[in-house]
């Protein structure tokens, strides 16, 4: 009876992901995924949720692809889970939308319930739902259908009976959502006018609700067999069918947001925070997230221990990276040290993000330059004065020079204390590639002169030729001035460059760009 001691195990929790927007899944099913041991996941589960699930988890991808490319049969699915559960594992099977929803997940757990084994689960936004309001759609409106029906349309029009009743779908129900439908859209269209839904009825079409590959597009019964194949609409897809689909033309909120439909690959270092991606995709863009650099932690850190050693004796410490705070920190800690020991000298940051960082740790920046570069900082010391100062410049191993020189010329000591490293990122050069030959790509990110040098390694710097045919038409956004030297030596033109040089006004003027 070990089984019982802890809860969850040998038990199988189907668990609705929500229709696509990794945000859409219940708190319960993210409860379920962080504490997996097993999870079992479709093709039309958002594979971004699996980041919730625990390094060691076993992921098994079940397939399904509207059919067509089943790489396990349904029979071999229930299987799976009543082994893994037998294991005494415990098992998220993660369905896309609803479980219970043209999902098959009642199927699953019958199964399971013949076999005796123990199952929860939790309900999801269904597509149908997410689709109709991601398109600017109310399902229901008290002035336009007090009714919903959902239909899949996947039964083949050549069955003798249909198992759905179309004289009284067709006029009986007010919106109606069918999915799996667009193959099958001349029949459902047919069926429906045949009987007695009026041909001017609107209807949309949506494919990959709630995400940034949402695509919709609108018509009536009359023509909405023709908007589909001019459009090249495919599964997945809702269709919606009803007046309320008339109420998009004043709500329509998703698709108009200033991204809406943007594909823009952001260049970064693998453990910076998504703030920049973050941001982009509230905005409504789609983002690939490259990482160019990988930071390292130096061999040796001699310079920084002997300088925390006699901290005390230093007149400014000056940060000008996130990762010089971290890894600042992290040293200082080993040593058994804290920001109590920092009290003797002044701290200065590159910026204003790396102010906000460093507050985190217990302390207030006493000085920000007014223009967030090396140069800004130099400038805003030498106006203070560092004649005879001994400043300490915690950073990367290989870092610019500007600094520490403009200093030294101004008779101040310097240490550089290197930190870290910026490792090129191998391997994810053909994926790369791949995306910018799609010709989609519409921008480019770049938050660092070492991702610019990195980026331009990875998509062949050495011929011009080709690296103009993949950014042809591909806009560049950097962060600052001396990022967008490194862009504009590389040969390329930089389109996007805010004011002030922090990942939010980076953001506010793409938006201002595209808006
Ligand atoms: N259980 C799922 C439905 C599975 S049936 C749910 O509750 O949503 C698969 C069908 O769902 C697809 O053929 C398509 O019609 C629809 N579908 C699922 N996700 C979708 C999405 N993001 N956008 C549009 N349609 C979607």
């Amino acid at each position: 009876m070990e089984q019982q001691q802890k809860p969850g195990v040998g038990k199988v929790y189907l668990v609705g992901a929500g229709p696509g927007d990794p945000g859409l899944i219940t708190l319960r099913g993210k409860y379920l995924l962080e504490r997996a041991e097993v999870v079992v996941y479709d093709y039309l589960a958002n594979q971004r949720l699996l980041k919730h699930v625990p390094a060691k988890a076993q992921l098994v991808y079940a397939g399904k692809r509207g059919g067509v490319e089943h790489s396990h049969t349904q029979a071999e699915i229930n299987q799976m889970l009543i082994d893994f559960a037998r294991q005494g594992k415990m098992v998220v099977r993660l369905k896309g939308g609803d479980p219970f929803i043209f999902g098959r997940g009642g199927e699953e757990v019958e199964e399971l319930a013949h076999h005796g084994i123990a199952f929860e689960v939790v309900p999801g936004v269904t597509s149908a739902t997410a689709a109709a309001t991601y398109a600017g759609i109310p399902i229901t409106h008290r002035g336009y259908t007090t009714s919903v029906a959902f239909l899949t349309g996947h039964e083949s029009p050549d069955k003798p009976t249909s198992t759905i009743d179309w004289s009284k779908i067709a006029t009986g129900i007010g919106t109606i959502v069918i999915y799996m439908g667009i193959k099958n859209l001349p029949y459902i269209v047919k069926s429906l006018v045949d009987n007695g839904r009026s041909p001017e009825t609107p209807v949309a079409v949506v494919r990959w609700a709630s995400t940034p590959e949402q695509q919709s597009v609108v018509g009536t019964l009359a023509n909405i067999v023709d908007v589909v194949r001019d459009t090249g609409i495919k599964p997945p897809a809702l269709i919606v069918i009803g007046d309320v689909v008339n109420l998009r033309q004043t709500i329509d909120w998703f698709e108009k947001r200033p991204l809406f439909g943007k594909r823009i690959i952001v260049t970064r270092t693998r453990e910076q925070a998504s703030e920049l991606v973050a941001g982009l995709e509230e905005a409504g863009a789609s983002c690939f997230e490259c990482s160019t650099i990988n930071i390292e932690p130096v061999d040796d850190y001699k310079i920084l221990d002997e300088a925390l050693e006699r901290i005390g004796e230093y007149h400014w410490i000056l940060f000008t990276s996130l990762n010089a705070v971290r890894y600042f920190f992290n040293r200082l800690y080993l040593k058994g040290m804290d920001a109590r020991d920092l009290k003797g000298p002044d701290i200065a940051t590159v910026g204003k993000s790396t102010a906000d960082l460093l507050l985190t740790y217990g302390i207030n920046a006493d000085l920000i330059p007014p223009v967030f570069t090396g140069e800004g900082l130099a400038q805003s010391l030498l106006d203070l004065g560092v004649e005879g100062r001994n400043i300490l410049l915690p950073r990367a191993a290989a870092g610019r020079e500007i600094l520490p020189e403009t200093l030294r010329g101004a008779g101040a000591q310097v240490t550089v204390a290197p930190l870290y490293r910026n490792v090129p990122v191998q391997g994810r050069t053909d994926e790369l590639r791949a995306e910018l030959a799609t010709g989609r790509v519409d921008l480019i990110t770049f938050t660092s002169s070492s991702t610019v040098k990195n980026f331009l390694d990875m998509v062949a710097a050495e011929n011009q030729e080709e690296l103009d045919r993949l950014l042809a038409g591909v806009k560049i956004a950097t962060i600052g001035p001396i990022t967008a030297k490194t862009v504009t030596d590389g040969g390329l033109t930089v389109d996007i460059q805010p004011e002030r040089y922090t990942i939010p006004d980076l953001i506010q003027a793409i938006i201002e760009t595209y808006r």
